[in-house]
């Protein structure tokens, strides 16, 4: 029998503006870096996004190289769409990306138009689709003009490959030049996607160049000032900033994987500051990870930060993350004691 999604989906969620773009995202959206790829029961894959759809999280995120290996996620989704999301194509927002190594020899990876191009393309195909709602360049890269990355990004909504467009992991100073380069070219970008944790705060450290277009503003105010949003990854720290590690390494954990998340970052030192901060969000009647979420969707510095890209490899997991939405209220009091505990 069919799928059908709970017709209550949407009604907890809360849906923020990106930038100053007509777009809407989920205060807390769906990566499908890990637990998407050949080494996941499709039928885990499925659970996870029912869940998360059902729970009113419209968006899911991935990139050409995501698996393993990589350009299995977007197969993998591709198929999980046809089968279950497929009168339902309007009602979510799709993203890719391309900058990483993706294929053998000089086209396949970068910021070249050819790279970008053909890449997307390739993504298209592997999820059945005409068009993604959001594609990012997912690096800065050194060796590319930026004139031409950006040109390319034009290109790709221009030729309705792309609805929106957006880059990740650019610094402040080069996101305000890649900005000038797209509202010349009349495709504003829309929405930035860095890394953000309370361990891993580099979007709020002004830029060191005083005279860079950014003129040592951080990320976060030269987003508000370019009028882009953001969606940060990462924001549990892969997994550590949740009750998870606190007892111990457990079997089925990415840090037992040990692929991404290094095992050497569970120091004592840092699951003292996490088990203060689990104590914190236990006073907030949260979870860690909920806490976590919830802290990273706070405004600051005149800004916010549109959604929380988070990652799943059960279904109680988007659950309970996206039960963060209840309270993303904090006192000016918990502010500073995260500001004391929460340090990279
Ligand atoms: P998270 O920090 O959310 O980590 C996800 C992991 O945390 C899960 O796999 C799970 O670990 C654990 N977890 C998730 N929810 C809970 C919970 N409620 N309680 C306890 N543990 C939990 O994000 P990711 O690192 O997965 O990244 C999210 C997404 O961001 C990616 O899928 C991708 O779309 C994007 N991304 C983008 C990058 C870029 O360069 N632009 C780079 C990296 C990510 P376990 O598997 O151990 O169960």
């Amino acid at each position: 029998t069919r799928w059908t999604p709970s017709e209550d989906r949407y009604e907890k969620m809360p849906y923020r503006r990106v930038g100053d773009s007509g777009l809407k995202l989920p205060a807390i959206s769906l990566g499908l870096w890990h637990n998407f790829g050949d080494d996941k029961p499709l039928q885990t894959q499925k659970e996870i996004l029912r869940r998360a759809f059902d729970l009113g999280v419209t968006h899911f995120d991935l990139a050409n190289n995501y698996g393993p290996p990589a350009g299995s996620a977007e197969l993998n989704f591709g198929r999980i769409l046809r089968e279950d999301f497929a009168d339902l194509r309007q009602e979510l927002v799709i993203s890719s990306k391309a900058g990483w190594d993706m294929w053998p020899g000089p086209y396949g990876f970068g910021g070249s138009r050819k790279y970008l191009v053909d890449s997307l393309d390739q993504s298209l195909e592997r999820m059945g689709l005409d068009r993604v709602d959001i594609f990012y360049h997912h690096r800065p890269d050194p060796e590319t003009p930026l004139e031409e990355t950006m040109a390319a990004l034009d290109h790709i909504v221009r030729s309705g490959r792309a609805s929106y467009v957006g880059i990740s992991s650019y610094s402040a100073d080069l996101t305000a030049r890649a900005q000038r380069i797209m509202r010349e070219l009349g495709t504003p970008l829309t929405i930035h996607q860095p890394s953000y944790s309370m361990l891993n705060r580099w979007i709020e450290t002004p830029s060191p160049d005083s005279s860079g277009p950014a003129q040592g503003r951080n990320l976060v105010q030269t987003l508000t000032e370019q009028g882009m949003g953001s969606i940060v990854f990462s924001p549990l720290a892969q997994g550590m900033l949740s009750d998870k590690y606190l007892d111990g390494v457990p079997e089925d954990s990415r840090a037992a994987a040990a692929k991404s998340l290094d095992p050497e970052w569970l120091s004592e030192e840092n699951l003292e500051h996490v088990r203060a901060l689990n104590e914190m969000a236990r006073s907030r009647g949260q979870s860690l990870a909920q806490m976590a979420i919830a802290w990273t969707l706070r405004e600051q510095d005149g800004g916010q930060v549109t959604t929380a890209l988070v990652g799943a490899s059960k279904p109680s997991q988007i659950e309970n993350s996206v039960a963060a939405i209840e309270n993303l209220e904090f006192t000016q009091e918990e502010v500073d004691r995260i500001d004391e505990l929460a340090v990279d």
